[in-house]
């Protein structure tokens, strides 16, 4: 009989998020054992809800949606994506041609890097990442070069890493703020600094902002394209966070600033948004009333909030364990902790991540499925309520006081 082996295509896309640590945790829940799960960022498992207007605008919806409808969306949900992008976030002359709704902002990432990459093409791409940005890069058949983001610096972006890393095949530079893994939020002058980086030598800026209504501390969100309308760039932005509807699939992507040069390039994501006909529409019909609604998760990140309470203790308690530390995340809900590998003689951090979660059935996600390649990280999502976190944090002190590897 023929048989069939996954297309070579695949043979470098690494996407660490699956692998022997998911398969450990499928064969133990299969086998009746109760796991708890921080490695994904999906909040409705721990008792998150929508709010009840984004439900009735879908459902209200949903005999209308019926049809297929503009490859790039419904016209009043781009409308109404556009607003938020010039009256909000204050990215110049957006209309409702910029924008691309996508099953999630997921496949807008993979639709973005295919319509851009040859063979051999280059991204700057941070390390720790968001898998699916290298992912994406390789799948298209480029490169992703890694750039290191800073934990001595707030997990900011290393600027000379950056421009050390630039060559002739560099097309695009994909930045994450909000962060995930770390929870950095970026500050204007370093956005600045970054866009000057695109400005000298020609390149696109993605900006994955999927958590830009997820910031804490009274802090704000800037976007690198409401700072360099001259350069070219791209946002991502959706809401299955900010408005806890990962389910939905709704997200989108907008074209940003000078466009003259990049026409063929449009014409690319035009032709892969026409292909697959277009994203979900009943999801599309609640983006204009979530857009009035942008804050709705304001009160989830204030002081005696769920995430902003739930992100103090799991902090505290990392800072806590002798032989960990933690930058402090100032948006989205997660946090990247460092370990003394010496101090616990650690080289591998998947085989820690699954020793820990066999001993103490708990899921975390390793650092080097983040593209870290120290094996000194890993990340916590830092969703579930304070008795679960509080039990999480206990459970990896305990874990720890003895854990060595050999
Ligand atoms: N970008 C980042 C940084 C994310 O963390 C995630 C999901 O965790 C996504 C994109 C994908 O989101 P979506 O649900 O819109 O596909």
């Amino acid at each position: 009989m023929k048989s069939f082996n996954k297309s070579h295509k695949l043979d470098n896309v690494c996407y660490d998020i699956r692998g022997p640590v998911m398969d450990e945790a499928n064969r133990m829940i299969a086998q009746g054992e109760k796991i708890l799960k921080l490695n994904i960022g999906n909040p409705a498992p721990f008792g998150f809800r929508a709010p009840d207007a984004i439900i009735r605008a879908m459902s209200d919806n949903l005999t209308s949606t019926e049809g297929y409808s503009d490859s790039k969306g419904l016209l009043p949900a781009r409308q109404a994506i556009a607003d938020y992008c010039v009256n909000v976030k204050h990215i110049a002359g957006v209309t409702p041609d910029d924008i691309y709704t996508g099953n999630g902002v997921s496949e807008l990432i993979t639709m973005s890097m295919q319509s851009l990459l040859d063979s051999g093409d280059e991204v700057l791409v941070p390390a720790p990442d968001y898998p699916l940005w290298t992912a994406s890069v390789t799948l298209a058949g480029g490169k992703a070069v890694h750039y290191i983001c800073d934990e001595s610096a707030d997990w900011y972006p290393d600027v000379d890493d950056i421009r050390s890393k630039i060559t002739p095949r560099t097309k695009g530079l994909v930045i994450i703020n909000p962060n995930n893994p770390t929870g950095a939020l970026y500050p204007r002058e370093l956005l600045e600094e970054i866009a000057q980086i695109a400005r000298e030598n020609g390149i696109i800026v993605y900006s994955d902002e999927i958590y830009d209504r997820l910031v804490m501390d009274g802090l704000e969100h800037t976007s690198i394209s409401a700072i360099a309308p001259d350069i070219f760039s791209v946002t991502f932005n959706g809401l299955s966070k900010s408005h806890l509807i990962a389910g939905y699939r709704c997200g989108w992507m907008t074209l940003c600033g000078e466009k003259s040069h990049v026409r063929g390039y449009i014409e690319g994501l035009n032709l892969l948004s026409s292909m697959r006909l277009c994203s979900n529409a009943p999801a599309q019909s609640l983006i204009p009333t979530a857009l009035e609604n942008a804050d709705t998760s304001k009160e989830l990140l204030a002081p005696g909030g769920r995430i902003y309470e739930q992100r103090e203790l799991i902090y505290n308690a990392i800072n806590d364990i002798p032989g960990m530390s933690a930058v402090k995340p100032k948006a989205a809900f997660y946090i990247f902790p460092k370990m003394d590998i010496r101090k616990f003689n650690i080289t591998d951090d998947e085989k820690f991540v699954l020793d820990f979660l066999r001993e103490k059935k708990i899921l975390l996600t390793h650092g080097g499925g983040f593209h870290w390649e120290t094996p000194d990280h890993f990340r916590i999502v830092y969703l579930p309520q304070l008795d679960e976190l509080k039990y999480a944090a206990d459970s990896l002190r305990d874990f720890l006081a003895d854990y060595r590897q050999n």
